[in-house]
């Protein structure tokens, strides 16, 4: 198996190709989507695998020669979705909290660098484009995927701790009613592997941000100050704030109208299960997984 902690069965996992893990509650309703690993192939009987998949071009890259292997690394997850790097969409994920409403015309191989002018400083797609492909990059931020059945449209947003801050799921939430006349009631949320609370460790003015845009007593249940220590070992006075993105997303989706039946929230860490998965915190800048989502229902 892979190794990461998966207490509550929330996901399916898959490696018979290049591996990935999908959410369970998105699977029973048809919905295709998934989350990458740092694996290129896994075999699970012998519990290895040939690990250094690259999605996304890093800054460090040669674009010219790192974007044939990253497109066509997406192409073979799009595949496994009965999808294709055709019908994609992606953003530069700029942590904002912009959501852009994705058309026929925008699907296809992009680099993550060079998008349109209209693509750009964006971090949520939305779309109701039947069989559209949503991506999202992520190595520590969770991505947080939308699909209503009903209007048969989906979204999904890159929500690092500035765009959790702006509440990006509930801009890419009141999007979808305002375009496609969605009703929160019947959207399905998932958020999706991404850094833990205690991995999380922030600084004071991230704490006093959110007790600014949110409130104070939100800031207190989504942030907590753990104890500085001596080398002993013993606590001692200062300490750093650590954030919990789950629960700031969560809190954001139920706030936005989303039924808690129809959330799944990963208990996947990124850092913790660094072997796995990507990290930024634990690796600084390697690669990033692919989070997508197709516009199809059953
Ligand atoms: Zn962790």
């Amino acid at each position: 198996m892979l190794r990461y902690s998966d207490k509550n069965d929330i996901f399916n996992i898959h490696t018979d190709a290049v591996p990935y893990l999908s959410f369970d509650m998105l699977d029973r309703l048809g919905i295709p989507n998934l989350f990458s690993t740092r694996f290129i192939s896994y075999d699970p009987s012998s519990e290895k695998g040939t690990a250094g998949l690259r999605v996304v071009i890093m800054k460090t890259e040669d674009r010219d020669e790192a974007a044939p292997v990253v497109l066509k690394n997406r192409d073979r997850l799009a595949k496994q979705l009965g999808s294709s790097i055709e019908m994609e969409c992606i953003t530069n994920q700029k942590h904002t909290a912009n959501v852009y409403a994705v058309e026929k015309e925008d699907l296809g191989p992009r680099y993550p660098h060079g998008l349109p002018e209209k693509r750009q400083r964006i971090d949520g797609l939305v779309t109701d484009v039947p069989g559209a492909l949503l991506t999202a990059f992520g190595g520590d931020c969770p991505p947080v995927y939308l699909a209503d059945p009903v209007k048969k449209a989906v979204g999904l947003v890159h929500a690092g701790w500035r765009g959790t801050l702006n509440r990006i799921p509930e801009a890419a939430i009141d999007l979808m009613s305002e375009r496609y006349g969605c009703d929160p009631s019947d959207i399905y949320a998932a958020v999706g592997p991404g850094i833990c609370g205690e991995c999380y460790e922030m600084g004071d003015e991230v704490y006093d941000a959110f007790a600014l845009e949110w409130s104070r007593e939100d800031a207190d249940l989504i942030m907590k100050k753990y104890p500085a220590k001596d080398t002993a070992g013993n606590d001692i006075p200062g300490g750093k704030y650590h954030l919990d993105l789950r629960k700031a997303n969560l809190l954001t989706l139920k706030r936005a109208g989303i039924l808690d039946e129809h959330i799944a929230v990963s208990n996947v860490c990124t850092r913790c299960n660094a072997d796995t998965f990507y990290s930024y915190r634990a690796h600084r800048i390697e690669n990033e997984q692919a989070a997508m989502l197709v516009n199809r229902f059953g």
